[in-house]
């Protein structure tokens, strides 16, 4: 199959090089030339793990390449899959969907026999509509479909979601675009993947449930934490409780600073105001992105509890950056807000992220002092604080970070040190919902 992606970031790129490495014929397309110039180099542009062998290993078998000009592959291609961002839409939190519709514009320009194009980008219900009228508008006599195939991947661990997905949701009632899915994804059916076929709308609003429910979940065990601190119980007891009962699972049920990330604020906002303009609020999303939005400034109010009631004139180290580990996204991160509400309390920050920092200096706000490693970060500081569960700060050596630093207070927003272990050292030790004695 000949397949165009449009969009080469964290969703079109490891999709694209995905289906090259099922052997199909991938040509992914970005804006930005910085980018594509980067790819033919053999450079990946992002840090996920994996990604760079297969690209280079997809590339160099000629299944596999890059460019700035979607006309002629378009003009070629039996499915064409848009996997631009679908960010925030400043103001009114709506998804800001003009990246899609001008990548269909360009889609329709180029369109030569049958094509299926595809939104894998995450888009509110009834965009595939607009997508179809704005490409019939500009070519009516075009043969095409457009099909809902939401993309499930989750950072960090994306070229093994993609290749062993729990389930692909294609929406279309068209069965001769559902013919050419069915041949894109055949080597998956032969994994014996999930395949569930659906509306185009009910594609695009599958996905927006997904996530609005994980983050429901988490959002629920962060309150079950914070009362878990005021009655002295432990939320990873409670957890595990919970989640060994198969109707609830242990997934997602990690107490934490709050979610971030490039989805999951954004999505749960274009669902909220999805719901709204159709008349059926969904409260309870509602709720949960107020209360997490809340959470993670109410971060930086836990770290200066730690510190004794003040930061005034104090150094912070902040250890992890990036809303999760083996990622260098920064979008949303809980750490923005985390240093932000320290900065406000009169903290100097001192930073680390083993992937992050780049993309960390684009979007802190005020002065951030980024250091080499966690030793050199948490040197002088008043205070740490665990804000991302990077393998490499879990073994710290606290007896040296103990000596580095001028006071040791250990704020662990993740929970991945025992309190017993860091208080024996010495240290003034704060988690989440795990109880001050614990
Ligand atoms: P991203 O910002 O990393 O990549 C988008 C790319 O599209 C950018 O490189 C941009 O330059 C390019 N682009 C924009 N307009 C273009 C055009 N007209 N022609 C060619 N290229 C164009 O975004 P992402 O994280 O890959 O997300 C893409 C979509 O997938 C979003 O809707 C997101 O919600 C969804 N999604 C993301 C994830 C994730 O983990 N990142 C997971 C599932 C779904």
């Amino acid at each position: 199959m000949k397949i165009v992606m449009v969009g080469s970031g964290y969703v079109g790129l490891v999709s694209g090089a995905c289906f090259a490495d099922f052997g199909h014929e991938v040509v992914c397309v970005d804006k930005q030339e910085s980018k594509i110039a980067a790819l033919k180099r053999g450079e990946i542009p992002i840090f996920e793990p994996g990604l760079t062998e297969l690209v280079r290993s997809n590339a160099a078998a000629g299944r596999l390449s890059f460019t700035t000009d979607l006309a002629g592959p378009v003009s070629a291609a039996d499915a064409v899959f848009i996997a631009v961002g679908t960010p925030s839409r400043r103001g009114d939190g709506f998804a800001d969907l003009s990246y899609v519709y001008a990548a269909s514009r360009e889609i329709a320009q180029a369109l030569g026999r049958y094509t299926v194009i595809v939104t894998k980008s995450t888009v509110p219900v009834g965009t595939g509509d607009e997508v179809e009228r704005i490409v019939r508008e500009l070519r009516p006599d075009a043969e095409f479909a457009v099909v809902s195939n939401p993309e499930f991947l989750r950072e960090g661990a994306a070229i093994e979601d993609f290749k062993r997905p729990d389930r692909i949701v294609i929406g279309t009632e068209d069965a001769r675009a559902r013919q050419v899915m069915a041949d894109v994804y055949r080597p998956l059916y032969l994994n014996s993947a999930p395949i569930l076929n659906t509306s185009r709308r009910t594609a695009e609003l599958t996905k927006y449930a997904a996530n609005a429910f994980l983050a429901t979940k988490i959002t629920f065990i962060n309150e079950m934490a914070d009362l878990c601190e005021q009655v002295g119980a432990n939320v990873q007891d409670v957890a595990r409780g919970m989640g060994l009962d198969n109707r609830i699972g242990g997934k997602f049920l990690h107490a934490g600073p709050g979610y971030g990330g490039s989805c999951f604020p954004k999505d749960t906002l274009a669902l909220i105001k999805t719901a709204q303009d159709y008349g059926t609020p969904a409260r309870i999303v509602e709720t949960v992105a107020a209360v997490n939005e809340q959470r993670k400034r109410a971060m930086g109010r836990k770290v200066v509890a730690a510190c004794g009631g003040s930061v005034r004139g104090k150094t912070v180290a902040v250890l992890g950056l990036t809303f999760k580990p083996n990622t260098d996204d920064m979008r949303d991160s809980p750490s923005i807000s985390v240093i932000t509400a320290l900065q406000d309390a009169g903290a100097t920050i001192r930073a680390f992220d083993p992937e992050g920092m780049e993309q960390a200096k684009a979007v802190l706000p005020g002065a951030v002092t980024y250091c080499g490693n966690a030793y050199e970060c948490v040197e002088d500081a008043d205070a740490a604080v665990i804000v991302t569960e990077w393998n490499i700060f879990r073994a710290l050596d606290l007896d040296r970070v103990r000596t580095l630093m001028r006071s040791p207070v250990l704020i662990d927003l993740r929970n991945i040190y025992r309190g017993e272990q860091v208080r024996e050292k010495g240290f003034v030790y704060a988690d989440i919902g795990r109880g001050i004695s614990d």
